[in-house]
């Protein structure tokens, strides 16, 4: 392990994969650390990805992704199924991914490219001198070393420590990150292309539960709910126990996964000088999905392209580093979070009745758009009423 690089990324996510692999294409030397013993597990993730946005990084390649996803389908809480199909629609859905092989295969990526990887690697303290951040303390099997850069990008995802380490506030409140818990099940019935979410005070109340198809006999199923929704005698598993018995009460669960998804808004810097914070670390999940593979990717990428052209440039400031900040908000990602965030604080104020009203109002619908956006039109439409309630959130 050296001790000098150029670029410093903290977490092996697709985020950080996506940070190093940009790096080091564009010739910095680059380190990437992961704490954990192996890239891409355990996974905690429900894997669903769009098509489109993942073109725009690599082709598919059949080793990771384990469902091509064709239709989605809503389910509000008295059972009116809103479906979108991409037959219908002409347009996308997306797949269930592979994480354990599609985290796997970026990290190899960066590697390829020329990034050095290591894995059991956790910084314990960041390195800041007179005020920059000018790398990290590692511990590595046992032993601390320091490592130096003229970058340091902190992909460390939704338990993000690094940042607040250098004085940044990184807090998610309790009622904004999603508790979340999932399971593996195999052997069950189910659409093995369409992605399902419930809806519902019962079901997951001011949050959803999905029933991802992972296969043909097989899906990720789980809830996320708000951390201040959980009670001692109800929390986030006992509805997904509850909703396994009625639905599924033979399935096998082989795998079982805990996490938290911040639904709050993005933090409001994401760079200071010689560091740079992307992903979830950064908060830019979508607001209504709790989706942030897709985002970690693109943050990465950009934070990656404007600290190379910062190090070219000898000027590691706060300053040189804040185009990545403006363009990522002023983009349509930051648009999207800014425009989601909004929406989500508006739904989560509806009961069962209202969503069974929403629902009930474009069922039946071909949807031309399979987008988060697409149904709020078609919902707006028929519900005018509520353009002006979203437009008094602030
Ligand atoms: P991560 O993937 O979390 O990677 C961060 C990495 O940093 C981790 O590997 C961690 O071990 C490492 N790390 C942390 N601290 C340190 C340290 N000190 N030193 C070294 N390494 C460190 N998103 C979707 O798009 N679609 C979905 O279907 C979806 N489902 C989800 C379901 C659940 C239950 C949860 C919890 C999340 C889900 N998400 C989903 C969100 C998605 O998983 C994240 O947005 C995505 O993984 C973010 O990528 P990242 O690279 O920012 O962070």
């Amino acid at each position: 392990m050296k001790s000098d690089y150029d670029i410093l990324v903290i977490g092996g996510g697709p985020g950080g994969a996506l940070a190093a692999w940009t790096a080091a294409r564009s010739g910095c030397t680059v380190c990437l650390i992961e704490k954990r013993p192996a890239i891409g597990v355990p996974v905690r993730c429900a894997e669903g990805v769009g098509k489109e946005l993942l073109r725009e990084y690599m082709d598919p390649d059949p080793r990771w992704i384990s469902a091509d996803i064709r239709r989605a389908r809503i389910v509000a809480p008295d059972g009116t199924a809103v479906e979108l199909d991409e037959r219908k629609a002409g347009a996308e859905v997306g797949y269930v991914l592979d994480r354990k092989i599609f985290d796997r295969e970026l990290v190899w990526k960066a590697s390829e490219a020329g990034a050095d990887v290591f894995v059991k690697t956790r910084a314990v303290a960041p390195i800041i001198e007179e005020g920059v951040v000018k790398g990290a303390t590692v511990e590595f099997c046992g032993e601390r070393k320091d490592i130096r850069a003229k970058v340091t990008i902190a992909a460390d995802g939704v338990e993000s420590k690094f940042a607040r380490w250098c004085g940044i506030d990184t807090t998610v409140p309790l009622r904004e990150m999603m508790s979340c818990i999932q399971y593996l099940v195999t052997d069950i019935d189910i659409d093995p292309h369409s992605n399902d979410f419930y809806l519902g005070s019962d079901v997951a109340p001011e949050g959803y539960l999905w029933v991802f198809a992972k296969g043909e006999r097989s899906a990720n199923i789980g809830i996320g709910i708000p951390a201040s929704k959980n009670r001692p005698e109800m929390r986030a598993k006992h509805y997904l126990n509850r909703f396994m018995k009625e639905h599924y009460p033979d399935g096998k669960i082989i795998e079982c996964i805990f996490g938290g998804d911040p639904v709050c808004r993005p933090l409001p810097c994401t760079v200071s000088d010689g560091l740079m914070i992307i992903g979830d670390a950064a908060r830019v999940v979508d607001p209504i999905t709790g989706g942030g593979i897709g985002n970690a990717m693109y943050t990465g990428r950009l934070a990656a392209e404007i600290a190379a052209r910062a190090i070219s440039a000898g000027d590691t400031s706060k300053e040189a580093l804040m185009p990545y900040d403006t363009e990522w908000r002023t983009s349509k990602m930051g648009k999207t979070l800014e425009r989601n965030y909004k929406v989500k604080e508006f739904f989560i104020t509806l009961n069962d009745e209202k969503l069974n009203d929403l629902a009930r109002s474009i069922e039946g619908i071909n949807f031309s758009d399979i987008t988060v956006m697409g149904l709020l039109t078609e919902i707006i439409k028929r519900n005018p009423k509520m353009l002006i309630e979203l437009k008094g959130l602030t």
